[in-house]
């Protein structure tokens, strides 16, 4: 696949390489709606559960992807460990209330520990949730995030550093509005600006 070029302005800002351009997320967004609305019927009982920050963006498309009523909540979960590793997973907020016979999807944009979703799984273990699936837009192509169990994914990525489309660094290039990687000399000067 020939990558497309990577635009001016983000070029100078240090990201090397186009991963997953805008149409060929938004094709694979419309397709995992499609794939949910067809599993969880008229969305009753339906709840989207979306880390923050980092799935903002993919969870603000996913729910237009889904043609019924379905409710939305949100978690925060702290990864820590260096800048662009991640290490372990804390929660940083409560679990959303009542998910007793919900449908529960956890919405993450990005699988690469798999710390995140394994904290998750086991919350939502003890809440008497009647389904849960685990849905992320990218999965790194290394142990464990091979092992992790997930239900859906958008796209298998080889194990480099990402931003955009929702993923940052240092909190920025969350608006980038693909996915791109950022180099190691922009990761190292810190993107000085
Ligand atoms: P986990 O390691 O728990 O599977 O993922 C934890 C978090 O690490 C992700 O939600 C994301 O915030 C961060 N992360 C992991 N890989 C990357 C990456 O390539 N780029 C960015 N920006 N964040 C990442
Ligand atoms: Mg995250």
């Amino acid at each position: 696949m020939n990558s497309p070029l990577v635009p001016a302005y983000w070029q100078q800002q240090g990201i090397e390489q186009v991963l997953i351009d805008e149409a060929s997320i938004a094709r694979r967004v419309r397709e995992l709606g499609l794939q949910l609305s067809v599993e969880l019927g008229d969305g009753r009982d339906v709840v989207l559960i979306a880390v923050l920050t980092g799935a903002v963006v993919f969870v603000a498309d996913l729910m237009r992807a889904i043609p019924t009523r379905v409710a939305i909540s949100m978690v925060s979960v702290r990864s820590y460990g260096a800048s662009t590793t991640s290490q372990g997973a804390v929660l940083g907020s409560a679990i959303p209330k009542n998910l007793e016979g919900k449908h529960v999807i956890v919405v993450d944009e990005v699988l690469d520990s798999g710390g995140t979703l394994r904290l998750l799984r086991a919350e939502m273990a003890t809440r008497g949730v009647a389904s849960l699936r685990a849905c992320v837009l990218l999965r790194k192509q290394r142990e464990p995030a091979l092992s992790t169990p997930c239900e859906m994914i958008g796209f298998d990525i080889p194990d480099v550093f990402v931003v955009g489309y929702g993923l940052d660094f240092n909190d920025e290039f969350r608006n980038m509005p693909f996915v791109g990687v950022l180099g190691a000399d922009a990761i190292r000067a810190g993107v000085k600006r």
